[in-house]
């Protein structure tokens, strides 16, 4: 089969072997989104060497549960050792050792083929086509930082960046009625995190707004945005860390002391409420995608959307 495999290059292999894990599901990948963490792992990030691809759409060829065959499914990427306490208490997701479809330890969804164990995978009704579908990953782990914190109508957040991501951000929490600002560098991403709801606001013009948020998620997916969001949060505030990249930061926390604010991070979420929300129609996420390029030209493709400007570029497997 065919793969977008990362060794000391990216390179499409033609003759890669299918993924056979014992017991696990065997899915046809249909359609694969590059992240933002793709692009970081390429740059070393997580230090993988493999298949690449974690957000995914496919159809079940084999599995022990018989009634998933032929079924259309999504995907939820972390996989416990199921013998640990964390794994026994159903929270695979920090397993120590853990493998991530595409991120660690296991090869991805930029393949003809991918393998995961039955109980990560969700059925993708109808109502959701497959480029959307490709969105349920990011938006469950969007959706999760609803799980980290009350938001509700008198609350105002913001968000620093307004890339994929943090334009998924925006879309869970407009769910929620909150007031939101979106606090990016591009204009034409700025007017997307418009027509989504936010009040949108240049970076230049980011100092104006100090102080004045109850929370505010940095989704900027640079080392830069959490310096930002100490600045933007009001005393007592909480503030989400929500992008992973390479590379280190300094900042000073005496802020955080001073000003009494808490910090947590928020990684994957769960594909359930994801795949509601976009089935109620409560979350649009065409206007997101840039390109849809096949996998034959995936080296391109992952060129395309590390340019500035782009949003989410998704190869297609046939
Ligand atoms: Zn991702
Ligand atoms: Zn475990």
């Amino acid at each position: 089969m065919r793969a977008l495999r990362l060794s000391d290059k990216l390179e499409l292999v033609r003759d890669a072997p299918l993924p056979r894990h014992p017991q696990e599901t065997l899915v046809q990948v249909i359609c694969a989104g590059i992240c933002n963490t793709d692009l970081e792992i390429t740059k070393g990030y997580a230090g993988f060497e493999g298949t690449l691809g974690h957000e995914f759409v496919g159809r079940v060829v084999e599995s022990p549960r018989a009634e998933l065959i032929g079924r259309r499914v999504a995907g939820e990427i972390n996989v416990g050792c199921g013998a640990c306490p964390l794994c026994k208490s159903g929270d695979s997701r920090h397993c120590p050792s853990r493998s991530v479809l595409g991120i660690k330890g296991r090869d991805g969804a930029f393949a003809d083929y991918l393998s995961l164990p039955d109980a990560n995978l969700f059925e993708v009704p109808d109502s959701i086509d497959d480029t959307a579908a490709v969105f349920l990953e990011p938006l469950a782990a969007a959706l999760h930082i609803l799980d980290a914190i009350e938001i509700d109508h008198s609350t105002q957040v913001a968000i620093v960046g307004d890339g994929k991501l943090a334009q998924l951000v925006i879309r869970s929490l407009t769910t929620t009625g909150c007031d939101i600002t979106a606090i990016g560098k591009h204009e034409s991403k700025l007017s997307l995190a418009r027509v989504a709801g936010a009040r949108a606001v240049p970076l230049s013009d980011a100092e104006r707004e100090r102080g004045a948020f109850d929370v505010v998620i940095d989704a900027s997916g640079s080392a830069s945005g959490i310096s930002l969001a100490i600045e933007l949060v009001k005393p007592t505030g909480t503030i989400i860390l929500k992008s992973t990249h390479h590379g280190s930061t300094t900042l000073s926390l005496t802020p955080v002391v001073v000003n009494e604010l808490r910090i947590a991070g928020s990684r994957c979420g769960r594909l359930g409420p994801a795949i509601e929300a976009m089935s109620r129609g409560s979350i649009d996420v065409t206007s997101l995608i840039s390109a849809v390029a096949s996998l034959d030209d995936g080296p391109q493709a992952f060129a395309r959307a590390g340019e500035p400007g782009a949003m989410k570029v998704i190869l297609r497997m046939s």
